[in-house]
């Protein structure tokens, strides 16, 4: 079979397997499967990347970050609901509509969970996603059309081939936000405080790679363009669902009797529902009754949101502890008596910071409300003052650390443990470094971590390279074969490259994808620990997508002298590979020309590069003799040229150059 089919037939697969596991959420391969066939498609791209178009599945991993943010102005306005919160209310509704159709109309119903995530509209024009933006002000709202089309539930080719336009929830999963907030914990990062929050901050997050990693999915509510197709909105529905775009359940009543019979069922089975549903939205379903009745300027008169109440129960505490992270934050948590919340049995909540404590005023033995309305983390919402015990202390935010006894400092809420060598700073690292998404060693987890530090063997993340199997088979609950096994671990992390091994050292504001970047910008840790603070400054703030906070952070953090020992610590114990340049494409229309970019260009220089070397071109970091062509943007420098011109090399612009690619 040729490559060209092989590739074609891998993304129709991968494309099933995505419908299957996103929309229908019923997989039929295991996840070590899948993983297999997107590899084999990676590899086939890797070696044709002419075969790469923007609707592969690997194309879902994101492309180029946006600079900033584009408003789009839209068609049809985004409304919001009217809410109702209680049957008196939703009363007053059905009154509404029965008066405002004619005497002769019998209104029907469809009830259908309300999602709570964040709405975007997405526009399908001839069969491919072309456009996605966020509510914003109803008329005006944000492109994000690079996340959503990072989103694999959302299809990116239907067989309609219309314009299409599609109002729908961004959310995720509870299952998926435990997930992520467990390896956020791990990582020494603040969880999300519910799905709604991690789902809105991540759709319009500026990196598409950085939306790649988050589990987000599409749930599609309302047709706008294309609803003309179809009598109701139920049909509407059941339609997209054809199309492989996924929809939610909904019911028709053709009485209003059963109105509150459908929403009584949302309100029992919403907690067997794979995402947080905060009520019901009843809305009239043939779309000659819903023009009939109008809209008013901010919501639809033909639809009404039924909220459920929040879930929360009252409980007593019985002490309020405080934790440190990795950076050194304490965060004060109230541990309760258990109480049944959401279906879990809850003993702790948090209290967040100082500045929360001193606004609820919460003291030991106080009767407080905890909440988890879609938070994953109960919070104290509220303190019953009245019952109070006469005389019970108030709670003050330590001016010691707990776990060190150093002064702590307080910035704006926060407060924070300034010592470095704070033991539970230490471990927070330490399960840092080695989380998924940096070095990746297994076996390493908390209670060893812990342990690891509190006998003094571990005081950074470069000593975990000094261990043998006899010290960890000497602490708790460690067997021979266990201890062996970590050993092991920590021994093959020394292969991780540079990317996993910045990430791990934690520095602030250096997430997964920026610490790739600066990798690559470094190739090796020998030449992060080189940079005089001006080179590093120049490399850094080169690199696209890096603001000032972030430049500052890494100066700062190579400036640590503490940060700087750890770093020399691991030199010497030869962990981390270097950073791998892209690989040279052997075949393609630019094998045997070199080429010299400089300038501001529309993509990152990093992006050319990688198109160049794809096409099979090398790249000379300064103009030379043998150089083909200078590829110059805007504000070239004349030095350049000058050099261009002594030894005759052609020089082209940007839309030049991708003509010599064969793209555009
Ligand atoms: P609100 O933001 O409280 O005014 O509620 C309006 C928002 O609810 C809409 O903009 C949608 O994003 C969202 N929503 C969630 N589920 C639905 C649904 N089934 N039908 C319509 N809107 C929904
Ligand atoms: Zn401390």
């Amino acid at each position: 079979m040729s490559s060209r089919a092989r590739h074609a037939e891998l993304a129709a697969a991968i494309e099933a397997h995505n419908y299957r596991y996103y929309v229908l959420d019923d997989p039929t391969v295991s996840d070590a499967e899948f993983d297999r066939l997107m590899l084999e498609l990676l590899a086939i791209e890797n070696e044709h990347p002419e075969l790469v178009t923007g609707d592969s599945p690997t194309q879902r991993v994101g492309g180029k970050a946006r600079a900033s943010v584009t408003k789009v102005r839209r068609e049809h306005r985004m409304m919001s609901l009217d809410n109702a919160y209680s049957a008196d209310d939703l009363e007053e509704f059905h009154k509404r509509v029965v008066s405002g159709l004619r005497e002769s109309d019998i209104p029907e119903f469809v009830i259908e969970p309300k999602l709570d995530g964040a709405s975007i509209e997405v526009i399908f024009d001839g069969g491919k996603l072309v456009q996605a933006t966020t509510r914003g002000d109803g008329v005006t709202g944000e492109d994000i059309t690079t996340n959503v089309r990072t989103i694999r539930g959302v299809p990116s080719r239907i067989r309609y081939q219309k314009k299409l336009t599609l109002r729908g929830e961004v959310l995720i999963y509870r299952k998926d936000l435990d997930a992520l907030n467990a390896d956020r914990l791990t990582a020494g990062l603040e969880p999300f405080a519910n799905p709604r929050n991690a789902a809105a901050g991540a759709v319009r997050m500026l990196d598409p790679r950085e939306v790649s990693a988050r589990p987000l999915r599409a749930i599609f509510y309302q047709v706008v363009e294309g609803s003309e197709l179809h009598k109701a909105q139920s049909e509407s529905l059941a339609w997209l669902a054809e199309l492989g775009l996924p929809t939610h359940r909904r019911e028709v009543v053709k009485l209003w009797d059963g109105v509150m019979a459908a929403i009584a069922a949302i309100d029992h089975a919403r907690t067997t529902y794979p995402f947080e549903t905060d009520g019901a939205v009843v809305k009239v379903n043939p779309y000659r009754q819903q023009h009939g009745l109008g809209e008013t300027s901010k919501f639809p008169k033909w639809a009404i949101a039924y909220k459920f109440q929040a879930e929360r129960a009252a409980t007593t505490v019985r002490g309020i502890i405080v934790q440190v992270g990795r950076t050194g934050v304490l965060t004060p948590v109230a541990m309760m008596d258990p109480v049944q919340l959401a279906g879990t049995t809850v003993t702790r909540a948090t209290l967040h910071n100082a500045d929360q404590i001193r606004l609820l005023d919460v003291h030991v033995g106080d009767r407080v409300v905890v909440q988890k309305a879609g938070e994953i983390i109960p919070q104290v919402v509220g303190v019953e003052q009245r019952a109070r015990a006469k005389g019970s202390p108030h709670f003050y935010m330590p001016e010691a650390c707990p776990e060190c006894g150093t002064h702590v400092m307080s910035d704006g809420a926060s407060t924070r443990c300034p010592n470095r060598l704070c033991p539970a700073q230490v471990c927070g690292r330490i399960l840092y470094y080695a989380s998924r998404q940096a070095m990746a060693i297994d076996h390493l987890g908390e209670s060893l971590a812990q342990q690891l530090v509190s006998q003094g063997l571990v005081h950074d993340v470069a000593d975990l390279y000094d261990l043998n199997a006899a010290h960890i088979a000497a602490l708790e609950r460690m067997g021979d074969k266990s201890a062996e096994n970590v050993i092991l671990a920590i021994a093959s992390s020394r292969q991780r490259t540079l990317d996993r091994l910045l990430c791990g050292l934690g520095i602030p504001q250096i997430g997964q994808v920026a610490a790739k970047q600066l990798a690559e910008e470094a190739i090796t840790l020998e030449a992060v620990l080189g940079w005089s603070e001006s080179e590093a400054r120049e490399k850094v703030s080169g690199i696209f997508g890096f603001g000032p906070k972030m430049v500052e952070s890494v100066i700062e953090f190579l400036k640590n002298e503490g940060e700087r020992n750890v770093i020399e610590k691991l030199l010497v114990r030869g962990v981390g590979r270097p950073q791998p340049r892209h690989a040279v494409a052997t075949e393609g229309p630019l094998v045997g020309k070199s080429f010299c970019v400089t300038g501001v260009l529309s993509r990152k220089r990093e992006e050319v590069h990688a198109l160049l070397r794809a096409a099979g071109a090398t790249i000379h970091d300064s103009v030379k003799k043998e150089t083909s062509y200078l590829v110059a943007g805007d504000k070239t420098g004349k030095s350049k040229l000058d050099q261009a011109k002594k030894y005759g090399v052609t020089v082209i612009d940007e839309v030049q150059m991708n003509g010599l690619v064969g793209s555009s």
